[in-house]
């Protein structure tokens, strides 16, 4: 493929998202900042939900390889089936693929590959282009404390904490940093071959980290300096914290979203009190069940605050429409509106927006902080537990909805009104206000993160 005039001569990194939304917005963000200092892109995508060619800026470059996983599978919530899955069935399309760029290459038909960029959850590509002489770093777009407990996850399974059981769900794990996690923090999978399962996901990941010419953490330094440097002395490789990666790049840039955004939330917003409303969502993964669902809406619909909720298609599980009981809905009046899905980070922005009631995704977590929103944490599975635990009991910016097992009525009421009315909201706001300026400086010019982007862009990995 001839190169395009704009990309003639400039070094071209090659990034495999993970097709979850959750991991291809971090991967375009890392694509775009690495475009904007003159790297030329490739995305190279699975066939499942591949991006839209005419959002991506006209000079990058989108290759889809096939993947033959069943669109049941996909749409599913056995995340572990769908990766190795996706890793099976990848490796010798993107073989073949990497070996043609190199031909490409070769022939002076294209400009030098500079690296390749994989999901740390997509990790056989980092073997097949360290076979094919190719430097390949992989990017965990999620936090510096989830990659720990990858990496500890075995000793945590022979020490006895894992797999969780109820007895010891409150147990406190001293081995891990910020050393304030319970048992709870590290997973919720019960079941053996579940456990078992992800035991094997881990390490997958961690091996191929292993393998690899280096990690890149969208995270940063002034948050998650002590388990960086854990991490750095852990696997001896290249470590690049270039994170929040929204931070890095301009938004307009990026438009990696799978779903339509309705925008007219925005309008609604302009019409609410500034710093009132209480903005939820559960990002795009979670499903919860129509118990929890109906709990929720009770929370706020019993609050005294205006809300935007987030109720996006598979949100509740077996059903296909929000629909609200009568009571319910006369109860909320017209204090909320509830939209399919958001322009999440302009939402977090607008200044009518007090609070974020979140399942504590890493995404919508710094995009919170970035933005200065403190938040309600109700986390459920995977890494949210833990960021839960820095959010509320390390960084102190957001609230816990206390839960035992089944969310009850009056919990969510109860978390709304500890941040939004309380003497503790006070301090979380402050606290929150004092963040926001942590990840500006780290984001901006000659921060840690600008610094370690430049490093990676720099580098001969
Ligand atoms: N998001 C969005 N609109 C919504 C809800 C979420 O654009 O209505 C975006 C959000 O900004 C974030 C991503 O979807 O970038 C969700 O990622 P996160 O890590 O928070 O959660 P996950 O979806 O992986 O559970």
């Amino acid at each position: 493929m001839a190169p395009s005039s704009t990309n003639r001569g400039r070094r071209r990194v090659v990034l495999l998202p993970l097709p979850y939304q959750g991991h291809i917005n971090p991967m375009l963000r890392l694509a775009a900042a690495l475009h904007s200092r003159g790297l030329a892109v490739t995305i190279l995508h699975p066939e499942t939900r591949a991006p839209d060619r005419r959002k991506l800026p006209a000079d990058y470059r989108l290759v889809t390889i096939p993947d033959n996983i069943p669109p049941e599978l996909a749409a599913s919530e056995d995340i572990a089936s769908f990766v190795f899955a996706l890793n099976k069935n990848c490796a010798a399309p993107f073989r073949d693929y990497l070996a043609g760029a190199l031909r490409e290459e070769e022939e002076g038909e294209d400009g030098r590959l500079a690296f390749v960029v994989a999901d740390v959850d997509w990790f056989a590509p980092l073997s097949v282009a360290r076979e094919l002489g190719v430097a390949a770093l992989a990017l965990m777009t999620t936090s510096a404390a989830r990659f720990l407990v990858y990496l500890a996850y075995p000793s945590l399974c022979r020490q006895g904490y894992l797999p969780v059981q109820e007895s010891n769900l409150n147990t406190t794990v001293e081995e891990l940093p910020p050393f304030v996690f319970v048992v709870r923090d590290l997973d919720c999978v019960k079941d053996m071959a579940g456990h078992l399962a992800y035991a094997d996901l881990l390490a997958h990941i961690v091996a191929g980290v292993r393998q690899s010419s280096g990690l890149i953490i969208n995270t940063f330094e002034d948050i998650e300096g002590m388990e960086i440097e854990r991490i750095c002395r852990e696997i001896t490789l290249p470590v690049f914290a270039v994170g929040p990666l929204h931070m890095m790049t301009l938004s307009s840039s990026v438009d990696s979203s799978l779903l339509t955004e309705d925008r007219s939330c925005l309008d609604w917003l302009d019409t609410q009190r500034s710093n009132s409303v209480l903005y939820v969502s559960f990002g795009s993964l979670v499903g919860i069940d129509t118990d929890e669902f109906l709990e929720m809406a009770w929370g706020l619909a019993d609050s005294q605050h205006p809300f935007l909720w987030v109720v996006r298609p598979g949100l509740v599980r077996g059903s296909e429409s929000s629909t609200l009981p009568g009571e319910l809905q006369e109860k909320m009046g017209n204090k909320g509106r509830i939209v399919s899905w958001a322009p999440q980070q302009e939402v977090l922005r607008h200044p009518s927006v007090a609070a974020f009631l979140t399942h504590c995704g890493w995404n919508s977590t710094t995009e919170s902080i970035s933005e200065g929103v403190p938040m309600i944490c109700r986390p459920l599975f995977g890494d949210q537990m833990g960021t839960a635990r820095y959010v509320c009991d390390v960084w102190k910016v957001g609230v816990r909805v206390e839960v035992e097992n089944q969310l009850k009525r009056g919990e969510v009421q109860t978390a709304i009104t500890r941040l939004m009315d309380g003497k503790e909201g006070e301090m979380v706001r402050e606290r929150m206000r004092d963040l926001r300026h942590v990840v500006l400086k780290c984001t901006s010019e000659g921060g840690t993160s600008d610094v370690a982007l430049q490093r990676l862009v720099d580098s001969n990995v």
